[in-house]
């Protein structure tokens, strides 16, 4: 089918308006690249690292295409072919991809260094002293970018194991993530809270893996392949309920292990079930019943209660399918007023490390989601994927808009606080 329903969809066609820019031109090139009639040239790698891979196109095919499947096959194709290869961006990626992603230990030590540099003052008197001025404006926009180190991570954070709250009706694990560890550990405190308030014990291992959505998106297969294996090694899936995730980006990766390791007859079994066991923490808790805090009598007495607005994350809404449990959620806590926000679904530009590598897309794409935010006059935006937390996070504090931006678990976890 060639319907063209997924073009309005899609962020940089919306753009450019280049047939080669949308969905449809993208799976033309990897079918003639398929069938032998195209060779994988830099313009196509660089075509597949133009497409944000946020899955709205995949949202809208009434023929089912599953565009992640061709998109992550296609990134891994560019690779293969070389073409994009230069000194500069193979050692970026052996840095980040084979060496960092690869051991946290290892982000976690380059995190506390980062640490070190805010809490000292380092990071704010470079800023303010104009010395990167003299550093490309690529240097500089990333440096923009870094995000605020959290002063402690979930391991001095979260016991390894969390009792239930009252009685236990479930075990499940909890993923800590690895940039969401040092940067919103908050955030995975708050998610064991609020399991345990539902009943769940918590099982949180120390030793934890990247679950790889970062290599499998950018065309290292056989990376993402041996974390999976690391994943299913470190939360054996027949000791759990389920298994916890609380950042969308992650959550629809994980989701997937079976495929990922479909050729593995070691672990193929093992990995149909771990996808059987790996629940979005919104979706597991809307399953199981969600416990609403009690009555806030502060917010009661609240004339007014502050307006919250949602941003679905490409890969928690598209990716998963996952909308209306967070906002039932928003809409469970007392003292909380949910406003829909315009283009909810509408990538906000971070998409994993695209903000990087296409930052004036992704700048596009944030200055659209931010002008609708505003619009909807709310205190507080809720989203749930560290990539979109940091986007809007940034975004805000660069246009001077006094915005919260948190994850709904955060909001959840405080009214639940606040019952005591
Ligand atoms: S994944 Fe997003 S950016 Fe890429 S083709 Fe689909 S809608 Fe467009
Ligand atoms: S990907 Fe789906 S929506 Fe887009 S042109 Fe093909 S069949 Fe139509």
């Amino acid at each position: 089918m060639h319907c063209g329903l997924c073009l309005p969809t899609c962020p940089t066609y919306d753009a450019t308006k280049v047939e080669r820019n949308s969905p449809r031109g993208r799976i033309s090139l990897m079918r003639a690249i398929a069938d032998g009639q195209l060779e994988a040239t830099k313009t196509f790698a660089d075509e597949m690292y133009f497409c944000l891979g946020c899955l709205a196109c995949q949202t809208a095919c009434p023929a089912g295409v599953n565009y992640a499947e061709l998109f992550e096959h296609a990134r891994a194709e560019a690779e293969q072919s070389g073409t994009l290869k230069s000194p500069k961006r193979n050692l970026i990626r052996g840095f980040t991809l084979r060496w960092l992603f690869m051991d946290l230990r290892r982000l976690r030590f380059v995190s506390r260094v980062l640490r070190l540099y805010q809490r000292l003052g380092l990071q704010s008197l470079v800023r303010r002293s104009g010395i990167l001025k003299l550093f490309p404006k690529r240097l500089r926009e990333f440096e923009a970018l870094t995000p605020e180190i959290q002063p402690r991570f979930s391991a001095e954070l979260i016991a390894p194991v969390t009792p239930a709250v009252g009685a236990k009706k479930f075990r499940v694990a909890m993923l800590a993530g690895c940039a969401q560890d040092p940067i919103f550990s908050n955030v995975n405190r708050d998610t064991v809270d609020v399991l345990a308030r539902n009943g769940c014990e918590v099982v949180t291992p120390r030793a934890q893996s990247c679950c790889g959505s970062l290599h499998a998106h950018n065309g290292e297969w056989a990376l993402a392949q041996e974390l999976a294996r690391r994943n299913i090694e470190q939360f054996p899936p027949s000791e759990f309920d389920a298994i916890i995730t609380n950042a969308g980006g992650c959550g629809s990766h994980l989701k997937h292990f079976g495929k990922l390791l479909a050729d593995d007859p070691t672990y193929r079994d093992r990995a149909k079930s771990w996808d059987a066991k790996v629940k979005d923490i919104h979706e597991w808790l809307t399953e199981i019943g969600l416990q609403a805090p009690a009555t806030d009598a502060k917010a009661d007495r609240q004339v007014c209660p502050t307006v919250v607005t949602y941003h679905d994350s490409c890969h928690l809404c598209h990716g998963q399918k996952i909308t209306a449990q967070p906002r039932q959620l928003l809409r469970a806590i007392r003292g909380l007023e949910l406003v829909d926000l315009p283009e909810s679904s509408w990538c906000c530009g971070s998409a994993g490390v695209y903000n990087l590598t296409q930052p004036e897309m992704a700048n596009e794409l944030l200055r659209r989601k931010l002008a609708h935010i505003k619009s909807t006059g709310a205190q507080i935006v809720a989203t749930a994927n560290p990539g979109c937390l940091l986007q809007i996070i940034n975004g805000a504090r660069a246009e001077g808009i006094p915005l919260r931006v948190v994850h709904p678990i955060t909001l959840l976890a405080e009214a639940y606080r606040q019952d005591k």
